[in-house]
Order: C-alpha cells, then sequence, then structure tokens
C-alpha cells in the first residue's frame, strides 16, 4: 500500500486529526475511498451530512456537516450543493428530502432503520387523535414521514421541552420514545401521554453500569442521553443531546467522561478534545453502523439509494420539522 496516503495533504491532515481512534492499518483502507468520495463529492457538488453516531473515517474524513438530528435537518435546508448524502438512518435522509423538497436526497444504505422510528405507524398515531381529541402531537424527529404528517410539530431530544412548552397547552401527546417523553415530563408541567417505543441502544445501559463505573473512576463526569432509562439519567451528573454532550466536554474539559449513549460518538468527540480520557462501555447502533465508505462511494457515483416521499404525506410532514426548525434549540 502506497505511503502517499500518509503524506498526501489533504489525506495526511485528516489522519493527523483521527489517528488516536483509527489504527494506521485501518487508515490504509479508508483513505483511498476517502479521497475518491471527497473528489466526487466536488465534481457533482454534492454534500455528505453525517450524525454524531457515524464512525469517525466518515465523521472526520467525507462529512461536510457532522451534527445530531437537529442540525441536520436545519442544515439540509440551507445547502446549495444538487445532491444530498445523508450518512445516518433512513428517516434523517426523510428529514433531508422535507426540507428540501427539490434536491436529490441519498442514503447509502436503505436499510439503515431505527427501532424508534418502526415503533410506531400512522395508523397509531390516528387511534391516539381518535383517543384524545384535541390534544396536540409532538413527534420526536426518530419517526417515518408518515408519522410526522399526523404530526403537528416535531423535536429532537435537544429541544423537546421547549418544543412541548411553545404549544401553550396544558396536555401534549408525545412519540414514540417513552424515556425521552419521560425525562421531558419530568422538566415540563405540561401532561405528557407518551407511547411504548425505546432505543435498542440507549435502553440496554443500566443504573448499576453507571454507578460501578463511577465507584472505579470517583472523579468522572457521567453524560447521559435523553433516550436512556429515567434511573439512569438520575445516576448521571447531565443529560443532553448528542451535540449538548458534545457541547459540555468541549467547555467543562473534564478528566475523565463517560458518554451514556452510541459509543462511536466518544471516538468523534475525543478527536476534539485530545486531553479527556473517555471510559467506554460499548453499545454500538446497528442501523448506523450499516453506513460504510464503500456503500457512501457506490451510492454517490450511481446516484442510487434516492428517498421519495409522496407529495401529500410530504407537504404535511414538512410543516411539523419546518415548526421545529423555527423554534430551534
Ligand atoms: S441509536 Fe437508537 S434512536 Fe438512534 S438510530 Fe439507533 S436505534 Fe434509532
Amino acid at each position: 500500500m502506497s505511503s502517499e496516503y500518509f503524506t498526501d495533504e489533504s489525506l495526511s491532515e485528516i489522519y493527523k486529526k483521527i489517528s488516536s481512534v483509527v489504527p494506521e492499518i485501518e487508515w490504509k483502507v479508508h483513505a483511498p475511498l476517502i479521497k475518491k468520495i471527497n473528489k466526487l463529492k466536488k465534481d457533482k457538488n454534492a454534500v455528505i451530512l453525517a450524525h454524531n453516531y457515524q464512525t469517525p473515517e466518515i465523521y472526520h474524513g467525507v462529512a461536510d456537516i457532522s451534527a445530531d438530528s437537529l442540525a441536520l435537518a436545519i442544515e439540509a435546508a440551507k445547502t446549495n450543493a444538487d445532491i444530498i448524502v445523508l450518512c445516518g438512518v433512513h428517516f434523517m435522509a426523510e428529514t433531508a428530502k422535507l426540507m428540501n423538497p427539490e434536491k436529490k436526497v441519498l442514503i447509502p444504505d436503505m436499510t439503515a432503520g431505527c427501532s424508534l422510528a418502526s415503533s410506531i405507524t400512522g395508523d397509531d398515531v390516528r387511534m391516539l387523535k381518535e383517543k384524545y381529541p384535541g390534544v396536540p402531537v409532538v413527534s420526536y424527529v426518530n419517526t417515518s414521514a408518515e408519522v410526522k404528517a399526523e404530526t403537528d410539530v416535531c423535536c429532537t431530544s435537544a429541544n423537546a421541552v421547549k418544543v412541548v412548552e411553545s404549544l401553550g397547552v396544558d396536555k401534549v401527546i408525545f412519540l414514540p420514545d417513552h424515556y425521552l417523553a419521560n425525562y421531558v415530563q419530568k422538566n415540563t408541567k405540561v401532561k405528557i401521554i407518551s407511547w411504548q417505543g425505546t432505543c435498542i441502544v440507549h435502553e440496554k445501559f443500566s443504573a448499576k453500569e453507571v454507578e460501578d463505573i463511577r465507584k472505579e473512576n470517583p472523579e468522572i463526569k457521567i453524560i447521559a442521553h435523553p433516550e436512556c432509562p429515567p434511573d439512569v439519567i438520575s445516576a448521571s451528573d447531565f443529560a443532553g443531546s448528542t451535540s449538548g454532550m458534545a457541547k459540555y466536554v468541549k467547555e467543562k474539559q473534564p478528566k475523565k467522561v463517560l458518554l451514556v449513549t452510541e459509543c462511536t460518538m466518544s471516538d468523534n468527540v475525543q478527536v476534539e478534545n485530545p486531553n479527556v480520557q473517555f471510559i467506554r462501555p460499548c453499545n454500538l447502533c446497528p442501523y448506523m453502523k450499516k453506513i460504510t465508505l464503500n456503500k457512501i462511494y457506490d451510492c454517490l457515483k450511481n446516484e442510487s439509494n434516492e428517498i421519495k416521499i409522496s407529495h401529500n404525506i410530504a407537504t404535511m410532514a414538512r410543516k411539523s420539522v419546518q415548526r421545529m426548525a423555527e423554534i430551534g434549540r
């Protein structure tokens, strides 16, 4: 394998950044693909948006914007690119398409789903609306376009409480994450009617695991995602969205930290905070990990896996996403 992957100016800059989390032997496999993808991106006027749970070679190697789902939705609406490649899961690519109906939106793997998004359908929401007439529906962005079409306003973990309170009502239907609903309920007086969806990654964490890590590392700061069970959040020092977590580490620079979330996130935040030690109990999201450099290259080259949403659903769903974007963080 050529050493050009360590001396080529653009590649060596990237490798310098991620060398603490990507071994040389892996870099030799990633580097040629990164080079090809970045060239193809320019040739086709494409932009790559990557979620915080994408692997470091994607997050730092080819992504133009790496962020949480709220920022990805907002950035998708601003881009001048002709093609958007969304490195994340299917609902994120659908959201990008809703925000940018004229653009071609591609996802490297159509089967990159989400346990939360698949926990609820449009029929389920219509049933809830019949059961609770007049009660507005707030849906987490981790839902299909069909569910968003039945929703008054979307939210992410970064702005869920703000969105619920923005409605000025005393009761809302909050979908589909039961634990996030629980977290919101603790932070607002508005009554929350929840659904029983869960994230298969965050529900695996237990308070005992977190407490044991604290016992072994008394100086540690523990930061949990609001999709975690309530006792895990109570056992943590802070709860926040993926961007909230990254911001906490950047600003507070704790000596040691545990991010109670998908474990690739620790690699990505580590790159930007070399003086912080990360403790990593590893829960990977199998859906996020379906996205690879090879699949990004193929989908951009062939312009395959395009996201299509029917006109009626898109028109209704877009309103709930736009309303969320207007509310912001
Ligand atoms: S981490 Fe959980 S919420 Fe995020 S995509 Fe994976 S299953 Fe869905």
